[in-house]
């Protein structure tokens, strides 16, 4: 038999597939893949049943509904006084993954470099490979995960044409300071780049912090490629609703991939998004409420076990630091807590191409139940 395409070499099952499974097998509390293990929004999966007997049932038209595409514009415009026309500027995508995929692929020629920010979210590296391109991985610094502006501008090259940022960003948790976006964004217009800004965790911020998407930056509207999804904003990942925010000539190249790749998404989804989106300012409060409340109770059972680091300011999740707990790298350590403790997390050296760091942290997801999380906290005591 012939071979599968070189494009794919050296891919592996991800790391979240991964876990997932070994917990199953080992009937471990699984805190690995990032997804909330209860129910989304009662009313909102009562607009989408709705939607479906109201006969919103046939293909979408190919960038997303008319409604979604709006609303999606009335929030950009309502929260960050950004103006995207629904016309334009967004395409509805099947998540961010797609969204992910179909920048990377409209923007990206063969030997083409891209800078991804390390521990980077598994997807990006994916796609830019399966484009033909190169990732040149650029490391955020432990503890606070801060990148040096020197070292990024030395990874850029001639061949550089797209830059990857994540706010809030997963697996850390960190939430970007405006002086560090400014930073990135400076050097993206220096040496004129494109950049993509995966903003998935939008409005899980917590303490006061406030969401900076990179394109409201002086400079940056033109250049920024803004993803963003419906699956952590409603709980409802399993939704798989995604967009692309992006000016005339990149949407125009992103929807030509994209009527090839998947050419509809989901329309009684869509139309049931729309309703969300227009829902947001009520909802929000007591969305950001739950999670910090999750939050709070996990990081303190942490602690009490004896774990020291800093409380993340968004995303749900812990990149927690293991070297005083044990010997081990993350992956051995993972293995060790799923096998003996029937605790499942992600190692994020998954999540590095360049550094070590990595090894010496897991990531533990806080989107559970309160009986989820403690009854992980109980089967890690003693540790
Ligand atoms: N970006 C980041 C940083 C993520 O953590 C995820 C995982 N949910 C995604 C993109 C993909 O989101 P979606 O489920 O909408 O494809
Ligand atoms: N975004 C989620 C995580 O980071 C799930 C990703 C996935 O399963 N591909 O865990």
């Amino acid at each position: 038999m012939k071979e599968t395409a070189t494009r794919i070499a050296g891919f592996k099952d991800s790391i979240f597939g991964t876990i997932s499974k070994l917990a199953r097998e080992h009937n471990a509390v699984n805190l690995g893949q990032g997804f909330p293990d209860f129910d989304g929004p009662e009313w909102l999966k009562d607009i989408a049943y709705k939607k479906m007997q109201e006969g919103h049932n046939q293909y979408a038209p190919f960038p997303g509904t008319v409604s979604l595409r709006q609303e999606v514009s009335n929030y950009y415009k309502d929260f960050y006084k950004l103006n995207y026309d629904p016309e334009s500027h967004i395409t509805i995508s099947v998540g961010a993954t797609e969204a992910i995929y179909l920048v990377i692929t409209a923007l990206i020629n063969p030997g083409d470099e891209v800078i991804v920010l390390e521990p980077f979210y598994d997807s990006y590296v994916a796609s830019i490979k399966m484009a033909g391109g190169i990732p040149i991985p650029v490391t955020m610094h432990a503890p606070d995960f801060s990148i040096d502006k020197n070292e990024l501008e030395k990874s850029i090259s001639s061949k550089t044409k797209l830059i990857i940022l994540n706010n809030p960003h997963n697996p850390t948790g960190k939430v970007w300071s405006k002086e560090e976006l400014i930073d990135v964004a400076h050097l993206s217009m220096k040496h004129d780049l494109y950049l993509m800004s995966d903003e998935v965790y939008e409005f899980l911020l917590f303490d006061g912090a406030k969401h900076i998407p990179t394109a409201t930056l002086e400079g940056m509207y033109e250049r920024t490629i803004t993803v963003s999804s419906a699956g952590k904003t409603f709980g409802l990942t399993g939704w798989k609703i995604g967009w692309i925010c992006a000016n005339e000539s990149i949407t125009k190249a992103v929807r030509l991939v994209h009527q090839y790749v998947t050419f509809a998404v989901s329309t009684p989804i869509q139309e049931a998004v729309a309703e969300g989106l227009k829902k947001l300012p009520d909802y929000l409060p007591g969305f950001v409420e739950l999670y910090k409340s999750k939050r709070d109770f996990f990081y303190k059972e942490l602690r009490e076990l004896g774990f020291d680091f800093q409380i993340p300011k968004g995303t749900y999740f812990m990149m927690v630091p293991i070297s005083k707990k044990t010997n081990l790298k993350d992956v051995e350590f993972a293995l060790k807590l799923i096998q003996e403790r029937k605790v499942a997390t992600v190692p994020p050296s998954a999540f590095y191409l360049k550094s070590s760091e990595g090894e010496k942290f897991l990531r533990f997801c806080f989107a559970k139940k309160e009986e989820t999380l403690k009854l992980a906290a109980l089967q890690l005591k003693g540790l």
